[in-house]
């Protein structure tokens, strides 16, 4: 897709320390890592974002990721790992290309994560329901 700059690191239209590639994935270091070793990984096809993504593409996607997860782990000899995918806007996605966030974690590297609540009376099982009903 014109102008979208995961396109043109795909087609190698602009420099990304890429760190594998199939014929259908590529992986390649954030630019701005949250720990040194934060990886994308994304589909070479467009698609804005993980939720308007073909079922192949994400089946492709995932299996790149758990390769890349534990390459990026070893590498940087890091704990743990976040895969994360921001989806919209509101979710906090600044580029509409899909990618996976390979987010090496050291003990105790201070970073945290989301904020956790309550339920209350009545609205899980509401909720339940309205997931249910919406599954396509
Ligand atoms: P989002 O918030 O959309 O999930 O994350 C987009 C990510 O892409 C950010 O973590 C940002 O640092 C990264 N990014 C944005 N532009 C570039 C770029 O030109 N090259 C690379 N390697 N990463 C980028
Ligand atoms: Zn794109």
């Amino acid at each position: 897709m014109k102008d979208c700059i995961f396109c043109k690191i795909v087609k190698k239209e602009i420099p990304s320390n890429i760190v594998y590639e199939n014929d259908k994935v590529m992986a390649f270091l954030d630019a701005n890592p949250t720990n040194p070793g934060h990886t994308l990984v994304v589909p070479k096809k467009h698609f804005p974002s993980l939720l308007e993504t073909d079922d192949n593409a994400v089946k492709e996607l995932f299996v790149a990721v758990k390769r890349v997860a534990n390459a990026v782990k070893e590498a940087v000899g890091a704990q743990g790992i976040n895969i994360g995918v921001n989806n919209d806007r509101a979710a906090g996605q600044i580029i509409f290309h899909t990618h996976v966030h390979v987010i090496p974690r050291f003990t105790g590297d201070g970073l945290q994560m989301w904020p956790q609540g309550k339920y209350q009376k009545g609205q899980a099982e509401n909720i339940k329901k309205e997931i249910t009903k919406h599954l396509k």
